[in-house]
């Protein structure tokens, strides 16, 4: 069953649209026919068993991958097959688009300021002062406000997620977009993950997030995105989906990992 967000937020802006977007890789076909509505200040959960195509619809959104066609709109920006970006737009658009990896992905090499200073440098222009003043209260903000010196390799794996997404919040997006952000985190240490993200959400942050977490699905998410084998299988009121899932192979993955 397809209960869609705009039906159910009557009102609420589109902060990224998507239409018949997709891709494949050769002959493996990723994403078919991919419909997607996320509204402005909403969070949506996508859920799914490996493989379904989850990580490469976030991709997509990033420009991380190209789209074979369809239609991306997403803060204001168009995507398509056709579309070329210059760096200048590309950095535009990953600036309002913030995206969050299972890995981290943090520069091993550089400290944690460095880490989350250098993209505003890059990217918004900002002079170090300004981007280590930004960097210091985002840090503060994910209660690492001691950690600037350290490499992120001292880190443990909570803290660097945390500031993978200090990294992110930095260039002040418009759209967060985690993929498994706790993914490769001990609960425990997920658990102070998790916290920072509800917090976003609170905020009114619109995020995009590809979880495993149902606890944070249920309690955070607004909306509820189902994949299976490269399609949107179900997709509505998280608690309604848990609860009550209508598709066969919404049950069975909510089987293995509730
Ligand atoms: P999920 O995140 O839901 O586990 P992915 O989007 O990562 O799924 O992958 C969907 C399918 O696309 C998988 O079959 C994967 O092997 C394939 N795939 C993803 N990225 C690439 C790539 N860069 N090159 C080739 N195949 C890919
Ligand atoms: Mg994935």
């Amino acid at each position: 069953m397809i209960e869609l967000p705009e039906e159910r937020f009557p009102g609420r802006d589109a902060k990224v649209t998507v239409r018949h977007l997709a891709k494949s890789f050769g002959d493996n076909v990723v994403l078919e026919d991919i419909d997607m509505t996320v509204l402005e200040g909403t969070v949506t959960a996508m859920i799914g068993p490996s493989g379904a195509g989850k990580s490469t619809v976030l991709r997509c959104l990033n420009l991380l991958e190209r789209p074979d066609s369809g239609t991306i709109d997403i803060s204001g920006h168009r995507i398509d097959a056709e579309s070329r970006f210059t760096n200048r737009q590309l950095y535009a658009l990953r600036r309002e688009a913030g995206m969050v990896f299972q890995h981290f992905n943090l520069f091993p090499h550089m400290s944690v300021m460095r880490n989350v200073t250098l993209p505003q440098q890059r990217i918004l222009g900002r002079s170090k002062a300004e981007a280590e003043q930004k960097s210091h209260e985002l840090l503060t903000r994910m209660g690492l406000g001691d950690k600037g010196s350290q490499y992120p390799n001292r880190c443990s794996g909570g803290q660097q997620q945390r500031i993978a997404i200090a990294r992110a919040l930095a260039l002040e997006p418009t759209v967060m977009l985690f993929d498994e952000p706790t993914s490769s985190l001990d609960p425990e240490v997920g658990v102070e993950v998790l916290e920072v993200m509800h917090e976003l959400a609170n905020e009114g942050m619109t995020m995009i997030v590809v979880t495993h977490e149902m606890g944070f699905a249920r309690t955070v998410s607004d909306d509820l995105v189902v994949m299976a084998d490269g399609r949107i299988i179900e997709q509505g009121e998280p608690k309604r989906i848990m609860e009550d899932p209508s598709h066969p192979r919404t049950q069975d993955f909510l089987r293995a990992v509730l």
